[in-house]
């Protein structure tokens, strides 16, 4: 069932229970309230009769009959009054059949006033105390008008009821399509936006409203989703740029070289060229790989508690055994005292790689190839500042360096694929940390790697 017809039928539902139980009310009040009324006429006019011809001496059954047929009588009216011993004393109209109903007489003697139904009329039964004589009146009529005016009543009831109904019902429709009609808007623009067009935005109407709060947020979503695409686009073209070049320079050599029989020296020298090139080839391929890899959801990684400073250690021991000529300085004094402090929860080989890049940038970015490590605990974070003397980052460029493939202006003569720092900002993004980057122009750079402990 649509959101319409389910909106529909919920306020509906509400819509005729409250009038229903409304109708109902006034219905049984106004019947109550007529009954109530009735009996006081009744009993207004039984103690009058009584009155008349008990107390007035004068006035005897026929005149009284004559009273009571000119005065306004209550429709259909009949009127008994017995004395004690059940002798009918008075009786009106003439036509009226005389009741002697000991069982009622009694009834009224015990209870002084009872009141019931006998098919549409009602009967009063009083008891009228009068010089120590007890009398007992049954008067009975039928309420023409007050029973009349609640049927009108009913249908006036009825009818509201149903016009009511109906209207809820129209106008409910109505309302309800109108509310939604901007989401039935947005649904069909959605349904237009695919791979080809994600530059296509859904209307955002009054940029107030819910519906509009879903399209804004909606459009943001678009947004990431194409600037995903984008940056996706460019890492393929940026790969498939980086990884062609070696490719032909590999075999514009091996090809040179095949072209005539070579001393055994110049083998050695192409193969140990080729050998270098075939390195850096490998090196880019599984920087490519883990920067494809780390994009996935880090729920994909094994992580655990590691101790920080142990890892930065054993990182560096790699690094310098892979490279002889690079100097590395650790300065752990500012360590905190409590040893948990130093822990983070996160990947072993990933948090590694991250290092790794950023001493090999310092390193390979600076003429002494020296780079100053230092870890800091400040609240609940972990900083780790790697510092170098190096050639810097120009201003402009600070902001485009982690991106895939951006290579620094001023680093163009020093070998490397721009990737680097692409994958360590992932890496430290996904152990929910972040980079920041300091550096003045030939004078030397400063990355603090923050991660939260
Ligand atoms: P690569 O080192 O292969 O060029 P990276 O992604 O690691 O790629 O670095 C991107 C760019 O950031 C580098 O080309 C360089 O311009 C700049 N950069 C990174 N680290 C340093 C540093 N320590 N000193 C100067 N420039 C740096």
């Amino acid at each position: 069932m649509n959101i319409r017809n389910k909106l529909l039928i919920q306020f509906s539902l509400f819509v005729i229970t409250l009038l229903g139980f409304f109708s109902l009310g006034i219905l049984l009040l106004s019947s109550s309230y007529r009954k109530t009324d009735y009996y006081t006429r009744l009993q207004d006019k039984a103690n009058t009769t009584a009155q008349l011809l008990l107390n007035v001496a004068e006035v005897d059954n026929e005149l009284l009959k004559i009273i009571d047929k000119n005065t306004q009588a209550l429709y259909q009216e009949r009127i008994f009054v017995f004395n004690d011993k059940d002798d009918l004393l008075y009786y009106n109209p003439p036509e009226a059949i005389p009741i002697n109903n000991k069982l009622l007489l009694n009834q009224v003697r015990k209870e002084k006033n009872v009141r019931f139904n006998d098919k549409e009329r009602e009967v009063l039964g009083l008891l009228y105390h009068y010089k120590g004589a007890d009398y007992v009146i049954i008067i009975s009529a039928f309420d023409k008008y007050g029973l009349s005016k609640i049927t009108n009543l009913k249908i006036i009831l009825l009818v509201g009821f149903i016009s009511c109904v109906l209207a809820t019902l129209i106008l409910g429709y109505i309302f309800a399509g109108r509310a939604l009609a901007p989401i039935s808007k947005v649904i069909s623009q959605v349904k237009n936006i695919s791979v080809t067009n994600l530059n296509q935005r859904v209307d955002e109407g009054n940029k107030k409203d819910e519906i509009a709060q879903l399209a804004i947020t909606f459009n943001q979503m678009l947004q990431r989703l194409e600037d995903g695409f984008i940056l996706q686009r460019e890492f393929v073209s940026n790969a498939a740029h980086e990884l062609r070049t070696p490719f032909t320079v590999l075999l514009t050599e091996v090809d040179y070289t095949l072209m005539q029989e070579r001393d055994r020296e110049y083998y050695k020298e192409v193969l140990t060229s080729l050998s270098r090139e075939i390195k850096k080839l490998s090196k880019l391929s599984n920087g490519l790989l883990d920067l494809a890899r780390i994009s996935f959801d880090k729920s994909t990684f094994n992580q655990k508690t590691i101790r920080i400073d142990e890892l930065i250690v054993e990182t560096c021991t790699a690094i310098m055994t892979a490279n002889s000529d690079y100097n590395i300085k650790l300065n752990f004094d500012a360590l905190p005292e409590n040893e948990k402090q130093l822990n983070i929860f996160g990947n072993e080989l990933l948090l590694s790689i991250a290092f790794t890049n950023i001493i090999d940038n310092a390193c390979k970015f600076s003429s002494f190839k020296t780079v100053q490590i230092d870890l800091l605990h400040e609240n609940t974070d972990l900083i780790i500042r790697f510092s170098d003397n190096g050639i810097g980052i120009p201003e402009e460029d600070l902001q485009k360096i982690f991106q895939p493939f951006y290579r620094g202006k001023n680093s163009h003569f020093i070998s490397g694929y721009g990737i680097g720092l692409a994958l360590t900002l992932k890496i430290i993004n996904l152990h929910n940390g972040h980079i920041q980057v300091k550096s003045v122009l030939n004078q030397g750079s400063e990355f603090n790697v923050i991660l939260p402990n």
